[in-house]
């Protein structure tokens, strides 16, 4: 027994994502073998891609390829990889876990599903739960692996039902081991003991893996002549035919991108993508070339339907991968896709590279960066012309990830905001282009008028746009954080400025200068009461029906973006807003002519506050003494009945 053994309790949400497998998958129990090729298959790759760089280390096990076995007798399935192995801190922490980051939102998910009594596939396939699906038909896993340099191997053992073992054993090569202890099958189920069996799911599932998937098969080859039995007139007696054991490649290896589409069923796109993704979606779209000019390169990608949950998380991985002559270089190749396209996944083909390429050497290279471009125009124009409501549903699933793209790929701004859609005041909840914004503008609307913020409604209904709806301009509602960082960098498309609802001068309604100089004096003694919760009172021209609200300069912050950056615990500045009074509203007529009647009126005090909190409440902040709010409100109530 190892020095370091120790058992561990599967936390609460690996029980429940075991038990979700292997209910809501018990139809589909073949994928495992898929699952845990894919994982041995990755494996390979990354150990090849760390040969490059430490050839010392990996050298000795260059001869790369899968080894599936069986025991009938034992009901034992087998998969052995010589790929990159892990330690006994990496099987601690990737087996019998949900990757950290991945547990609350998978908690979420499965809540909901839940609920909505949708335990599918999809939500697991999102999860990442590759090698759990092993326990659908297994009673027991034991997991072996050694990683490169490492003196002792590790040795993870199961049943699936409440803890696992880790503990550190002898094992001869690099590499992952994984036994799997049969169930016994019931009537009519698959016998994954069986060759035949094993040969179909392979050939469905993994055929275009890059690595042989080997199996030591029964052959029945012809018995030599001379080593035939024969009578003494040299008639043959005994059998013609023998069995005997021999390795077999089970998969064509065929890199599905070098073929030509017409070659490719719809069927290998799909188990090629759930191959490379570890997503079972369906992909929305896919984009098959081969570019041919200078130099030569072909390209598979897709475009999934569903977003992965860990979207926006630092260092999530890119979805491309490089090879060289169909030979695997690097994943996560993060040089031919921009981050804000990590999503898309797919394999560049390259046969021109330079083999002993580095990461740095790659940003480097003129070619990289014109396939990079090439793959985003692709990428730009699928989605360009993709069916309204197919794109709408995309756009659902990864506008947030197009809208990162804005403020950091400069070249392809303009591309990327003529693909973003918004609701709209005037959209009744659906989503629109800025170019159907452009062309339902008003005759003498100048600008794109947008306002931002965290709830639809409350926009729609917000005081800082009751001017524009007036005059019947349109506003777009942004409620992504993310928008604020489009709206900063997207300043104006196609010649038309974006203007934004709560900053500077709207200019749509001229407030005229003679009734402005009337309150001058009240405002001014209003600003004085409010100290410093305001940078300014003025004369608004942005309110209709509403007495107050808030407003920011042309540069200021918007009041979405601070509450953003505060929510994050970065340091926000307490920005001081103007307060905006409606002068048409009777309201502020009464307290002007207290005001004019009587300055030292204690009344003014109370209503400078009133003003000051409806301006709050409006946009649907918090007013900062609710207790003295309510009794003031209270107290009107009282005079006015
Ligand atoms: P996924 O493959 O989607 O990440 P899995 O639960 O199947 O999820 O695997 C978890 C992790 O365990 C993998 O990300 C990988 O780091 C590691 N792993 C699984 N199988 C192997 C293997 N054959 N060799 C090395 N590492 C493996």
């Amino acid at each position: 027994m190892g020095k370091k053994q120790k058992t561990c309790e599967f936390k609460t949400e690996v029980q429940q994502l075991l038990h979700l497998i292997i209910n809501s998958l018990y139809s589909n129990r073949e994928i495992f073998v898929r699952e845990l090729i894919s994982n041995a298959s990755d494996a390979i790759d990354k150990a090849k891609f760390k040969e490059q760089t430490e050839p010392d280390l990996y050298k000795d096990d260059t001869d790369h390829h899968i080894r599936v076995s069986v025991d009938p007798d034992k009901k034992i399935f087998k998969i052995e990889d010589n790929g990159i192995g892990m330690t006994y801190d990496e099987v601690n922490d990737n087996i019998g876990t949900i990757a950290q980051s991945g547990t609350a939102a998978f908690m979420e998910a499965l809540e909901k599903s839940k609920s909505e009594n949708t335990l599918s596939p999809d939500l697991i396939g999102q999860f990442g739960v590759g090698f759990y699906s092993a326990f659908i038909v297994a009673s027991k896993i034991i997991l072996t692996t050694k990683a490169a340099g490492e003196k002792m191997g590790v040795r993870w053992t199961s049943d699936g039902k409440g803890s696992y073992t880790i503990e550190e054993v002898k094992k001869e090569s690099r590499g992952t081991e994984i036994t799997l202890e049969l169930k016994d099958p019931e009537d009519g189920e698959q016998n994954f003991t069986e060759e035949y069996t094993i040969r179909n799911i392979v050939k469905k599932h993994s055929d275009f893996v890059q690595y042989p998937i080997i199996m030591n098969v029964e052959k029945i080859e012809p018995i030599p002549e001379n080593e035939q039995i024969k009578d003494k007139d040299g008639k043959v007696v005994g059998e013609t035919t023998r069995k005997k054991q021999e390795d077999e490649t089970l998969n064509s290896m065929k890199a599905i991108w070098s073929r030509s589409k017409e070659d490719v069923t719809e069927e290998e796109y799909e188990e090629f993508y759930k191959h490379i993704s570890h997503n079972w979606d369906k992909p929305v779209a896919r984009i098959h070339k081969r570019f041919e000019g200078v130099t030569e390169y072909d390209v598979l990608m897709f475009l999934p339907s569903k977003a992965p949950f860990d979207l926006f998380q630092a260092n999530k991985k890119n979805g491309m991968q490089l090879y060289c002559k169909r030979v695997f270089i690097m994943d996560d190749c993060k040089e031919l896709l921009p981050e804000y396209l990590g999503f898309v996944q797919g394999v560049v083909d390259a046969p021109d590279l330079n083999l002993n390429v580095s990461r740095e050497i790659l940003q480097e290279d003129r070619f990289v960066r014109s396939i990079r471009k090439n793959l985003v125009k692709q990428i730009f124009s699928i989605l360009k012309d993709m069916e309204k409501e197919k794109y709408e549903e995309f756009y659902e699933e990864f506008g947030k990830a197009l809208k990162a793209g804005v403020p950091t790929d400069f070249d392809n701004k303009d591309k990327i905001a003529s693909l973003l859609r918004y609701k709209t005041t005037k959209s009744d909840g659906k989503y629109i282009s800025l170019d159907e914004y452009i062309e339902n503008m008003k005759d003498d609307q100048k600008e794109i008028y947008y306002i931002t913020g965290e709830d639809i409604n409350s926009l729609a209904n917000s005081p800082l746009i009751e001017a524009l709806k007036e005059k019947d301009y349109e506003v777009l509602l942004m409620i992504d954080p993310v928008d604020e960082w489009v709206v900063q960098s997207l300043t104006e498309y196609k010649e038309k400025k974006l203007k934004s609802a709560e900053k500077g001068d709207l200019d749509v309604n001229k407030v005229d200068d003679k009734q402005k100089g009337e309150y001058s004096a009240l405002l001014k003694f209003i600003k004085d009461k409010l100290g410093d919760k305001v940078k300014d009172v003025e004369v608004s021209s942005r309110l209709k029906d509403s007495v107050s609200c808030l407003s920011a300069d042309d540069f200021a912050m918007s009041s979405y973006m601070e509450k953003i950056l505060k929510a994050s615990g970065q340091d926000a500045p307490d920005q001081k807003r103007t307060m905006e009074v409606n002068i048409s509203h009777p309201v502020m007529d009464k307290i002007k002519t207290i005001f004019e009647t009587d300055t030292n009126n204690p009344a003014i005090q109370d209503y400078s506050d009133l003003l000051f909190d409806l301006a709050v409440v409006s946009e649907g902040g918090k007013v900062s003494n609710p207790s003295k709010f309510s009794k003031l409100v209270g107290d009107l109530m009282v005079n006015a009945l």
